[in-house]
């Protein structure tokens, strides 16, 4: 085997660059696949190389079962996408990789090493190299010169981090991809798609990368850090290809569509639309939006293609937040967009972000009241996380209000900061009062299970919702993941300090 491409087995994360969270900590708590893996796995081999996909935190193995079957692959190379909640376990499991093959190249990539990178090629020897941005073809020419002894020379490998004369060697960054078409479908093949199911149907879900890059600035978002300011299409007869092929090859009728902001061009939303309708092809999908880029139009052709869900990220219900997040929205085209919706009978997701350094309970008030107003069908707060590379982690670090020793515990739902008026643990029990008062209300729930439309989902939105408020009713507050390691094998490396971060009390 030239490369095993994994999911570690370190708790069930959202992996993505945009979204590094625990699944549970999420309103809706869905295990997509792993299509970043799925992505790199099929231009390796487009270029000659076999590969194999193993996501053992969604399938629940053990940490002692996956090394097991680790050791009988025996792959010459391993690379798995590393997040920021997970970065400690993720090292402490490519150390028991280092353990058990020896010889094996260990390979991270991920928005969060991109911007470690020094850090961890210095302190962590079993990593071997970082692939910094977007890294499916810096993947493939790393294996074609490790693996297949072509005649690259490292340095001349874009993108690419490595140790080098007793320093970190950063090659000069890869440009991003200007026609994604040219990229393959990812390799579907290779993943167990009986893990990813759709949890209102029970039906196998995936998930679809329509577009990449974004132009906002959004202080706490790394999307334009990670997949770049213009908004790069699919062509949509790719696209469409790509999902008839879902549907005929794996019977799959439900997706999400990747991208930054899928609604960002309505010309291209509208001519998908309209293709997706035409073929036939009867599927369910959901997308993420900005409430500023969205006509009634646009959201009746969307409903007619399929589109049952949209996602937006509301951030805050005060106008003070909204300026200084740089979102670039206002607080009553958020009301209408939420409106529009409705209108259309598309059900809507807000994402709220609670804890920027300036907000005080006022602003959170602000963000309650404004839920109220636009009801939407699913909702999360989330605590602002201070992701690498972003405008969020210099402020928090220069205003000492960051809690370094918590950035492991859980993403969105352990604050990993406070604000200057409020202290991590108040942020935490706003947090909790927020879910909890608006999903309890018996509107709400009465609405919920009336839209859920068939026994079967109702079945499946009482379970969840059930296992949400006992969640959110527990006193867990960090996560297991560490622990979960058996004790009979060596304690989890400590995660690395960024050499900047300064810790703070609350
Ligand atoms: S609009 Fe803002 S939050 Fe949304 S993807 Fe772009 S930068 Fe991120």
């Amino acid at each position: 085997m030239d490369v095993l491409l994994i999911q570690p087995p370190t708790g069930s994360y959202r992996r993505d660059d945009r979204c590094q969270s625990r699944v549970e900590d999420q309103t809706i708590q869905v295990h997509f696949p792993p299509m970043d893996l799925a992505h790199h796995a099929a231009v390796l081999e487009r270029d000659g190389f076999e590969c194999a996909i193993r996501d053992y935190s969604t399938a629940g193995t053990p940490l002692g079962r996956a090394l097991e079957e680790i050791g009988g692959i025996r792959p010459k190379m391993v690379f798995f996408s590393s997040t920021q909640p997970t970065q400690a376990n993720d090292l402490a499991f490519a150390q028991r990789i280092k353990d058990l093959l020896g010889e094996v190249t260990v390979v991270l990539r991920g928005e969060s090493v991109t911007f470690q990178d020094q850090v961890i090629l210095s302190e962590y020897p079993q990593v071997d190299f970082i692939l910094r941005g977007e890294s499916e073809e810096t993947l493939s020419e790393l294996a074609s010169l490790l693996l297949k002894a072509k005649p690259i020379p490292l340095e001349e490998i874009a993108g690419l981090s490595f140790r080098g004369g007793g320093m970190t060697i950063r090659t000069p960054d890869r440009p991003f991809i200007k026609d994604l078409n040219r990229l393959p479908w990812p390799a579907r093949h290779l993943l167990d798609q009986s893990l990813y199911r759709s949890p209102e149907t029970g039906n196998t879900i995936t998930t679809l990368y329509a577009a990449r890059g974004c132009p906002y600035p959004c202080i706490f978002c790394p999307a334009p850090l990670a997949s770049g300011r213009p908004v790069r299409l699919r062509a949509v007869s790719d696209l469409l290809a790509e999902i008839r092929h879902c549907v005929e090859e794996y019977g799959i009728r439900e997706f999400l569509f990747h991208g930054d902001t899928f609604t960002y061009s309505r010309e291209w939303v509208l001519e998908l639309c309209r293709a997706i309708e035409e073929a036939g092809l009867r599927i369910r999908w959901g997308c993420n939006s900005r409430v500023d880029t969205i006509d009634p139009e646009m959201l009746r052709a969307m409903k007619r293609a399929g589109c049952w869900v949209i996602g937006f990220g509301v951030e805050s219900g005060h106008e003070e937040t909204l300026k200084r997040v740089r979102k670039a929205v206002k607080r009553e085209k958020i009301v209408e967009a939420f409106r529009m919706c409705r209108e259309a009978g598309i059900r809507s997701h807000a994402f709220f972000v609670f804890g920027f350094p300036w907000e005080t309970e006022e602003h959170l008030a602000a963000d309650l009241v404004l839920a109220r107003e636009i009801d939407p069908d699913f909702f999360d707060f989330n605590i602002a996380y201070p992701l690498p590379g972003t405008e969020l982690l210099a402020m928090v670090q220069n205003e000492s209000l960051y809690h370094e020793e918590r950035v492991d515990q859980g993403g969105y739902a352990v604050p990993a900061t406070r604000t200057h008026a409020l202290s991590a643990e108040e942020l935490d029990r706003w947090r909790r009062k927020a879910l909890l008062s608006l999903y309890l209300r018996p509107s709400y729930i009465a609405r919920t299970l009336w839209l859920a439309g068939s026994p079967r989902k109702t079945f499946n939105y009482i379970r969840a919702g059930a296992r949400r408020l006992r969640q959110l009713l527990s006193n867990r507050r960090s996560s297991p993941v560490i622990e979960e390691f058996p004790a009979d094998s060596a304690e989890p490396l400590p995660r690395a300090s960024l050499p900047e971060a300064k810790a703070t009390g609350a």
